[in-house]
């Protein structure tokens, strides 16, 4: 089967990663992944507000997701809804797990991710950029988070769906790899599979996480050196 843009099934889209591009902010990234184009930035550790939400054995994670009203095809009203707060709620799970949390009591870290250009697989992106960002503010992790997606097209199984293959595409699956440990930190699906696509898919997303792993080491040595 040849893909819309003419990629193989296991295959992702071109990914550019960059760290440290916000001067204000304490960490950041960008990430252009195929036509997506996201950053990330960090704030933090710093002082809970509202203070109710502090805790006194670990910091308070908080991630907020937004697009841009230009982002997508149709001009999108500014502001949150239910599909940015549902990725932002699954994106601080997907991360939470590979932050020294425990390490900063009674403080908060904030991770906002903006999406300047949505072209399908942003919660996957901004997982992927908010983790760098992280290392960029100095934040003591477990290990990167990589994520990717993988899904079912035209009765076929392929990674990492663009948005046209995501209008029509039958189903799709995020998924996201804390490194190290290997735990699956984010694992979503919509859509219908077999158990055996299901599997087939989780196969490809694995793959291609390890993939994004490596692209998020370069980033950072780039940055840092090694
Ligand atoms: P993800 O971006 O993680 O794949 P979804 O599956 O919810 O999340 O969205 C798929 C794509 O649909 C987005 O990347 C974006 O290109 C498009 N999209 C999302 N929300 C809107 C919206 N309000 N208006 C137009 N397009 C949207």
């Amino acid at each position: 089967m040849t893909r819309c843009d003419g990629r193989k099934k296991n295959e992702l889209r071109d990914v550019k990663m960059e760290v440290g591009v916000l001067k204000r902010a304490d960490g950041s990234a960008y990430i252009e992944w195929g036509n997506n184009k996201i950053f990330a930035g960090v704030y933090g550790p710093k002082e809970v507000i509202p203070r109710f939400l502090a805790r006194n054995d670990r910091a308070y994670l908080r991630c907020k997701y937004s697009m841009t009203p230009f982002s997508v095809e149709e001009r999108k009203r500014p502001g949150p809804d239910r599909r940015s707060v549902e990725i932002g709620k699954v994106t601080t799970g997907a991360l939470a797990p590979a932050i020294l949390l425990e390490n900063y009591p009674n403080s908060m870290i904030e991770i906002l991710i903006d999406v300047m250009q949505a072209d399908a697989g942003t919660r996957c992106a901004g997982i992927t950029a908010a983790t760098l960002a992280l290392v960029d503010a100095g934040i003591p992790m477990r290990g990167l988070v990589s994520a990717c997606a993988a899904g079912k097209v035209d009765d076929e199984i392929v990674l990492d769906l663009c948005k046209e293959e995501d209008n029509l595409g039958q189903a799709d699956i995020p998924l996201a790899i804390l490194s190290r440990t290997e735990e699956i930190t984010l694992l979503q699906m919509d859509g219908i599979m077999t158990e055996n696509e299901v599997e087939e898919a989780l196969g490809l997303a694995i793959e291609g996480c390890k993939s994004v792993y490596q692209m998020q080491m370069d980033a950072l040595k780039t940055k840092y050196g090694d």
